[in-house]
């Protein structure tokens, strides 16, 4: 993990072991399910955990593409488990969340990129905790439009496709992915018919230039995005890619006056913003209003 001392002042405020946290680890653990918060190391954990928040990571802990700022195991990916809808919707009413995040690993080996199993889960919180808002965060499923159409038709509340970074650092930061097919498939879902929310996120401190950087912001309203997270690319382990930048809080404040700007109707931006940071708070008050 990160070296704390390394840090700049404002990234050093989080103690990640904190006492509340181990509840939800201990429930997450017995049910076996996979978190992106423990899987991708985020800092925010013990904050999230305590207030008994998670992001669900369903298909398994092994991903078939290696992004150079993703602490995720690589390697041959695990069968699909039918039993983990039901073991997810469990957490989620013991947990008793109103919001759920629901990410995945890349199945570029599965049929449709896994977006089965992403609406068997859907189905069975709505079946467990009918209120709860649905957030899913997708791998790009290759743009198969078949992909798309089950997860419209599962129509979650939020979809959400990080763009991550700007296309110049693409094939150091993510190779095996591609930032117009990505934007493609923001646009596609924001064309469907229906009540959802296109969201996206970008880590910076990667070495991109603010003039990329607005240009992405432009390009994703040109998609269809309205909801934007922009937050400090940490390194999870020494073999990711280092940080160029650390970004100061109040330069995320300028930046994120700069991005609403441009229309989005949500922005979050800060040192510890992830894609589901505070996504329960900040998606709640998005949508009832
Ligand atoms: Fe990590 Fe997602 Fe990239 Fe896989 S596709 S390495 S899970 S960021
Ligand atoms: Fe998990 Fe997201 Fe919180 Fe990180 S910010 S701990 S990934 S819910």
């Amino acid at each position: 993990t990160e070296n704390r001392s390394r840090l700049p002042d404002w990234l050093r405020q989080k103690d990640p072991i904190q006492r509340e946290m181990m509840n939800t680890r201990r429930l997450l653990a017995g049910l076996e399910l996979n978190t992106v918060c423990q899987n991708a190391r985020c800092p925010n954990i013990g904050e999230c955990y305590s207030r008994d928040t998670a992001t669900f990571m369903v298909l398994g802990s092994r991903c078939t593409r290696s992004c150079n700022f993703c602490a995720v195991t690589h390697g041959s990916p695990l069968p699909v488990d039918l039993t983990e809808p039901n073991r997810l919707a469990q957490a989620v009413i013991r947990l008793d969340l109103n919001h759920v995040v629901i990410t995945s690993v890349t199945r570029d080996d599965l049929p449709l990129g896994g977006a089965r199993q992403f609406v068997r889960v859907i189905e069975a919180i709505r079946a467990a905790q009918p209120d709860a808002t649905i957030e899913v965060l997708t791998p790009d499923f290759q743009l198969e439009e078949k992909a798309l159409k089950l997860i419209r038709e599962a129509q979650p509340e939020i979809f959400n496709h990080n763009i991550e970074t700007v296309p110049s650092l693409y094939s150091r930061v993510r190779p095996e992915a591609d930032y117009k097919r990505s934007l493609k498939l923001l646009s596609k879902m924001a064309d469907a018919e229906g009540e959802m929310m296109i969201k996206s996120g970008l880590m910076l401190g990667l070495g991109e230039s603010e003039e990329e950087l607005q240009k992405v912001w432009k390009d994703l309203r040109g998609a269809g995005c309205q909801i934007l997270t922009m937050g400090q690319y940490l390194q999870p382990t020494d073999s990711n890619l280092p940080v160029e930048e650390y970004i100061r809080p109040e330069e995320f404040e300028r930046l994120k006056e700069k991005a609403e700007d441009l229309g989005f109707e949500q922005v979050i931006a800060g040192p510890y913003v992830r894609s589901s940071y505070l996504a329960d708070k900040s998606s709640r008050e998005l949508l009832n209003s």
